[in-house]
């Protein structure tokens, strides 16, 4: 059974039936999904959660679409993993990494696309879409393949190769547009008025962007039923970590778990980087940028969560903060040979965050800190080709012994 009460605008607070709307009539706001909390506290337990299938669908009480096995491709339950040697590295005591890169398509955006897929179903739409940085492509294009749906997938036309390879091979039709994701998803605001489809990440957005609770949930039960001290957590349009934050907070409410004081750090790369800015200039107005970024899926230079990014940011007493270009690279080769774990760029963007905020001192040695990595490291093979040497020999012991230089 689902919990949902009503859609509501985040700014007027008007309420909406429960459709395919994503935006206020009145004052343009975005709706978000309000959950009859007080049913969901009376249900939900501990137990009742472990006793769940081992996906993200083990918090479908707090969830806005019903269980649907004919799209389940087995989203989320991710590892989380205690880190070693990076942790040693950066002189932390618990440093805990939460490995959403092997989702079934690889990313994060299984956790939202799972969710969206199950309600676009529940409110009898055929046709799946998105306007995508890449992870969301390949996302949308597998749950379509195995719910039987149609798909659409809008990307910016400079992707990388892994992405749109790894959202063709499921076949959906695939419209690369001259220009960034935010001309992509001028374009995609337009078709969703006109065609009758389900834009993931358009018109069911609200439904869509609460699949991301389920990565504070998890994080939550993973930790042994306590939230972290720290979470950092990469961002591009900020609705993952705005809803990691809420995930947490609605554990706390309901009695999961007690004592959430977890400081919420977001991190982008320096070529865009608008949410961050805007934290260091001490705004919560957004200032659109032009995205320049190896990052490339955290390429979103007018994000349509930045305002509420930031609200968390105040809310949960955190920080934002900015990888510098070349720090990108140097974090996703960091993680790989600190603790065997080979991310994408926004990865790379998380460990740069992560080491910048051990440096400037907002994390303490002490402090249980959870990093998040969203994304794998095989589609964006691009940013790190320069580790690529393999040593070329004869296949002799004589020919091994004179090249390589070890002796047995
Ligand atoms: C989309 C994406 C993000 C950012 O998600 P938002 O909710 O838009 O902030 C982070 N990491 C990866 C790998 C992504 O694909
Ligand atoms: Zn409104």
């Amino acid at each position: 059974m689902v919990h949902v009460a009503a859609l509501r605008c985040k700014e007027c607070s008007r309420e909406y039936p429960v459709g395919a709307f994503n935006v206020c009539d009145f004052c343009f706001g975005p709706l978000e999904v309000v959950y009859d909390m007080e049913a969901i506290g009376d249900i939900a337990s501990r137990e009742r959660i472990m006793s769940g299938p081992y996906s993200l669908w083990r918090y479908a009480d707090f969830l806005p679409a019903e269980y649907n096995p004919l799209v389940d491709i087995n989203a989320g339950f991710t590892p989380l993993i205690r880190s070693r040697g990076l942790a040693e590295r950066l002189g932390l005591e618990e440093l805990w990494i939460k490995n959403d890169s092997v989702n079934p398509s690889y990313s994060f955006k299984d956790r939202v696309v799972a969710v969206a897929t199950a309600k676009a179903l529940e409110l009898g739409f055929e046709t799946l879409a998105c306007a995508s940085t890449g992870n969301l492509a390949c996302s949308v294009a597998a749950h379509a393949a195995r719910a039987g749906m149609t798909a659409y997938v809008f990307i910016p036309s400079d992707l990388e190769a892994g992405k749109v390879l790894g959202a063709a091979i499921y076949n959906p039709t695939m419209i690369a547009v001259n220009g960034s994701y935010d001309d992509v998803n001028r374009l995609c605001s337009e078709l969703a008025d006109q065609y009758q489809w389900a834009f993931v990440n358009i018109n069911v957005r609200p439904f869509y962007a609460d699949g991301s609770k389920t990565l504070g949930y998890e994080v939550a039960e993973q930790l042994g039923w306590r939230a972290p001290a720290h979470a950092i957590a990469p961002s591009a349009s900020g609705a993952m970590f705005t809803k990691i934050y809420q995930g947490l907070k609605e554990f706390e409410q309901t009695g999961i778990i007690d004592n959430v004081e977890t400081r919420m750090h977001c991190a982008q790369a320096r070529g865009c980087s608008p949410i961050a800015t805007a934290y260091e200039e001490g705004r919560f107005v957004i200032r659109p940028v032009k995205p320049a970024t190896i990052a490339k899926s955290l390429g979103i230079g007018n994000p349509a969560d930045g305002y509420y990014a930031l609200k968390t940011i105040e809310a949960s007493g955190g920080s934002a903060v900015i990888a510098e270009e070349h720090e990108v690279a140097e974090g996703i080769k960091l993680l790989a040979q600190t603790e065997g774990i080979f991310t994408e760029g926004a990865g790379g963007v998380a460990i740069a965050g992560l080491k910048r905020l051990v440096e400037r001192g907002e994390i303490q040695p002490d402090e249980p800190t959870v990093v998040y990595i969203t994304g794998n490291g095989l589609k964006t093979t691009e940013i790190v080709s320069d580790v690529v040497h393999p040593i070329l020999i004869e296949g002799t012991v004589s020919a091994f012994e004179q090249h390589v230089g070890v002796k047995a």
